[in-house]
Order: structure tokens, then C-alpha cells, then sequence
């Protein structure tokens, strides 16, 4: 019999009233490894009153018990990172030195989290009128919910419950039901920190889960990462409900090359940022702009180093990219190489029809390069989220600024350039929310905030850092007098 992921409720793993389960991939062997709990809306009703009756008590808690807790789950975390590090590898196929990183930057956030005491305070202003003081106050919302990708399974949902929690918020985390036995690590070992039951649940399912937490009127905020069309649908039905909702959605990044870089230093970054993990990252380079003369140079060092790119199983230390998540997503991507190529782009590098020796049933693509890409192709338009890079060439910087605003996608961008004028320039048109200047993959640190612009974010808060506390607090200001006399006056209060 193959293992059954199940959900954690309340402190502990339940298969509750789930009778549907999925199928979990090892996507270097293409087997069936697992299968996973799907919720019905029972059990969603179930983890939501978990995270209620927790939650009360867990708001109350004071700022020294949750700071303790989160330093001591951070130590955990580093304890364990090897074995969560292995269990992404062995669902999402990512190598484990990758998957490592993923680790290492969801550490980051419970450690900006552990600073909760000074991250929740708020202002005072004495003598705001004679005798009347005015301060500012931060509280939990209560029970929020955490929807997340299949691409990072540890690091996306840490971006979100670490610091709702540190809030004071009880968490409901649906996970992506292709990757989803890393998140019940996460809450086992939230809990053995000293975390009180029920104050992390996770809850395993696909869009049954989703809606009924959209729809439950308990759950009083939701984050949500992952592809545009239903993080769409998230925010639409989220705030229809009255919820705050902050939906983080797909991307199409482009790196910019002006003419005077460096094209050993693009053509690594290229590569870097475009094959890493397969390409299934929300971060990836998916589009390199070359401008002007910089094209031919760039395009033979991007396709020398893509050739001797090592695919293979994550676990092989010899591999620099595993496999794409699932059958059916390495034949969407796929298609979408047969498509550029019946759009007439240039093939350069043609990763179809790659498997590694004795892994013939895996889910491989090699890295695919296309040259000649224009606007008006599927394989530029759409985000394909695989191995699959396309160079479009245009004339001047004007151009590249202006084919980088057009695109409805705001999420990263990079420039390449030694130029710091033009990088600055750059940095200032373009309408996307994260840029890198020289650096490829300008994932903020956990103490600035992560988020798009455009059809990358529905919502206007971004996760983790100062803007990630405001999600999961509400303010209140409190104006005070404590009179020693008083007298009836129906003026309009102002200060003096
Ligand atoms: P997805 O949108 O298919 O799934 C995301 C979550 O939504 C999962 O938990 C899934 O179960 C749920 N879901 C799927 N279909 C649903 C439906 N019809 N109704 C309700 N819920 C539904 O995304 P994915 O394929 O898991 O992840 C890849 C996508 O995530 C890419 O588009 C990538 O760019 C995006 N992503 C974005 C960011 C970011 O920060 N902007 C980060 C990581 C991933």
C-alpha cells in the first residue's frame, strides 16, 4: 500500500472525513510515490474551528512566549534542513542543493518573525491636547488561510504562517497537493517548538479546499501564491466575502542586456536564472532582451553553456537540473516548444526527447534555447513555467523598456549593463515590482517585501517584511484623557 499524506489538525495527522485522495509524483522515476488526503469541505470545517478555539488563547499570548517558540522552531528548522531538503526533492524533483536554498530562505522569514516584539510596536504621541495622549496598536486578525504553488513547498507557505502566527493569528496552510508531505514536517516540528495545538493546521486538497476556505466565514484573511488566472479567482471571491486577500500570481520575467556588458557574466546569469530549477520558479528568467549588437555574442554563450547543462535525478550530485513535477506538465511545456517552432523561432538548443540513462520514465526536458522570439508568439505571451528560454532582440533601450511594460506581467526583471546610469534609468520605467541590477534572480531578503506589479499580484500588500506584518495585523488608534474634571461642550474635539 503506497502512503497516505494526511492532513494536521489540531496537533495532529488526520485523514478527517477525506474519501478522494491524488496521486504524488517521484518525478525523476515517474512512479507514483504517495498519495494524498483530498479535503471536503468538512474537514476544512474542521481545521478552521481548530484554528479558532486556538487562536483565541494564542492572541493572548504574550509577545516573550511567541518570540521563545519561533527561535526555538528556527533551531529546529536548521537541524532538519537536510531531511525537509529531501523531501522536496523527492516530490517537486528539484536537486537537493536547490532545495536547500528553498530551505535556507523560508529560515529567513521565522527569523525576521523572531523579532515579533519589536516588529508588532506601535507609536505614542504624549500631550496630543492638554492631558490627552494618542498611540497606535497592531492586533491579529484572527484565523487566516495560506494557499500555495507546488514549485516552493517549504519556502512559499514560510513566507506566510511564520509571521501570522508571531502575529498572533492561528493558520490554516492548504499546500499544493503535488508536493505536499513537507508541509506536515513544518507543522510537526512547529509543534514540538512548544507551538499549541491547533494554532498551524494544514489541510491537504485541491480547489474543494480552496473555495470552502474562501467561502468560510471564519477565515479572516487569505494569502495565496501561485498561477494568474486563479489567483485571480482568490482575490475575486475572497474580498467578495469580506476577506482581506493578498493572491500573488504568475510571471514572465525578462533580463535586459544593453550592449556593454559583460556576455560571459549575462550568459551565466542567463543560464543561472533560466534553467535553475527547471525553470518552475515564479522568479525565473523566462525572456532575454538583447539589445543592439550584444545578440549573435550572447546567443552562442547562453547555447554553449546551456549544452553542457547536467540534467538528471535531484538526488544525483552531478545534477544541476532534476525533472519538471508531472507528466502532464512536462507535456504542457513541451507543446509549447513544438509550438515556437511552428511560429517559425529560431531552435538553438532542442532539450525534447532527453531522458537519463535507467530514468527513461521520469518527467525530463532538457534545457531549450530559442533565438528570434517576437511578441506575438505563444512562447513569448505565455508563462510556460519550464526548461524553456527565449532570446527576442530589439534595436535601442527604449525599446527593451518598452516591451518589458507591455507584457501584463510585473513580477522580476533584470538589467545586465556596467553602465550605472542606464540601470538606474531602468530601474525607474519599468512598472514590475522586483528588479535586479546585475543580478539575475532579485528575490528580496526576508526583512523587505516579496511582490509583483500588474497581473503578478491581486491585492495591493506584498508578503514577508514590514508589508507581510501589516497583512496579518489590524490597527487601532486609541486617543486617551484621564480627567480630573470635565464639563459639557458639543464643539467638534480639536486639540489646544
Ligand atoms: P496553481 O495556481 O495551479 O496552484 C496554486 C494553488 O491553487 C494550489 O494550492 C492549488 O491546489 C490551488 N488551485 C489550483 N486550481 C485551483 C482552482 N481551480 N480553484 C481554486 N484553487 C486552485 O499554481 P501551481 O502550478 O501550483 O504553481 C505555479 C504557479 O505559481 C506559476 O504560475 C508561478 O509563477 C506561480 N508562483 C508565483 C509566485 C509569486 O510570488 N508571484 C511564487 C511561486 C509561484
Amino acid at each position: 500500500m503506497t502512503e497516505l499524506v494526511q492532513h494536521w489538525i489540531d496537533g495532529a495527522r488526520t485523514t478527517g472525513a477525506s474519501v478522494r485522495t491524488g496521486d504524488v509524483f517521484n518525478p525523476a522515476t515517474g512512479a507514483v510515490a504517495r498519495q494524498v488526503a483530498l479535503a471536503e469541505p468538512s474537514d476544512v470545517d474542521l481545521a478552521v474551528a481548530a484554528a479558532v478555539k486556538a487562536g483565541r488563547e494564542w492572541a493572548e499570548s504574550s509577545l516573550a512566549t511567541r518570540s521563545k517558540i519561533l527561535f526555538e522552531y528556527r533551531h529546529l528548522l536548521h537541524a532538519h534542513r537536510d531531511e525537509l531538503a529531501a523531501l522536496i526533492t523527492a516530490e517537486h524533483g528539484k536537486v537537493l542543493s536547490d532545495a536547500a536554498g528553498e530551505v535556507q530562505r523560508g529560515l529567513e522569514v521565522v527569523e525576521f518573525a523572531c523579532g515579533i516584539p519589536h516588529l508588532l510596536k506601535g507609536e505614542h504621541s504624549e500631550q496630543v491636547s492638554r492631558g490627552v495622549d494618542a498611540y497606535s496598536v497592531r492586533e491579529p486578525l484572527g484565523v487566516v488561510a495560506g494557499i500555495t504553488p507546488f514549485n516552493f513547498p517549504v519556502m512559499v507557505p514560510m513566507w506566510m504562517f511564520p509571521l501570522a502566527i508571531a502575529a498572533g493569528n492561528a493558520f490554516v496552510l492548504k499546500p499544493s497537493e503535488r508536493d505536499p508531505s513537507a508541509s506536515v514536517r513544518l507543522a510537526e516540528l512547529f509543534t514540538e517548538a512548544g507551538l499549541p495545538d491547533g494554532v498551524f493546521n494544514v489541510l491537504q486538497g485541491d480547489a474543494m479546499a480552496v473555495n470552502a476556505l474562501l467561502d468560510h466565514p471564519d477565515v479572516a484573511g487569505v494569502s495565496f501564491v501561485g498561477s494568474t488566472p486563479i489567483a485571480r479567482h482568490v482575490y475575486a471571491r475572497g474580498t467578495a466575502n469580506g476577506k482581506r486577500v493578498q493572491a500573488l500570481g504568475g510571471a514572465k520575467n525578462h533580463m535586459v542586456v544593453l550592449p556593454d556588458a559583460d556576455v560571459d557574466v549575462a550568459a551565466d546569469a542567463a543560464v543561472s536564472a533560466g534553467y535553475g530549477s527547471a525553470g518552475e520558479r515564479c522568479m525565473a528568467i523566462s525572456v532575454v532582451v538583447a539589445v543592439g549588437d550584444i545578440a549573435d555574442q550572447l546567443v552562442s554563450a547562453i547555447a554553449a553553456r546551456t549544452t553542457e547543462l547536467t540534467t538528471g535525478p535531484g538526488t544525483d550530485p552531478a545534477a544541476q537540473m532534476g525533472p519538471l513535477v508531472t507528466g502532464v506538465h512536462r507535456d504542457r511545456v513541451t507543446s509549447y516548444v513544438d509550438a515556437g517552432v511552428a511560429a517559425g523561432a529560431a531552435l538553438v538548443v532542442d532539450g525534447r526527447g532527453f531522458a537519463p540513462a535507467g530514468h527513461a520514465d521520469g518527467f525530463w526536458l532538457a534545457p531549450t534555447l530559442f533565438d528570434n522570439v517576437t511578441p506575438d508568439m505563444t512562447i513569448y505571451q505565455d508563462e510556460i513555467f519550464g526548461p524553456v528560454l527565449s532570446v527576442v532582440r530589439v534595436p535601442t533601450f527604449d525599446a527593451a523598456v518598452d516591451l518589458v511594460n507591455a507584457n501584463p506581467y510585473g513580477n522580476g526583471t533584470a538589467i545586465y549593463t556596467g553602465d550605472g546610469l542606464a540601470a538606474r534609468e531602468y530601474q525607474r520605467r519599468v512598472h514590475v515590482g522586483m528588479i535586479g541590477v546585475n543580478v539575475p534572480i532579485p528575490v528580496p531578503m526576508a526583512y523587505y517585501s516579496f511582490g509583483g506589479w500588474k497581473d503578478s499580484l491581486f491585492g495591493d500588500t506584498h508578503v514577508h517584511g514590514a508589508e507581510g506584518v501589516k497583512f496579518y495585523t489590524r490597527a487601532k488608534a486609541i486617543t486617551a484623557r484621564w480627567p480630573r474634571q470635565s464639563g459639557i461642550d458639543l464643539g467638534f474635539p480639536t486639540h489646544g
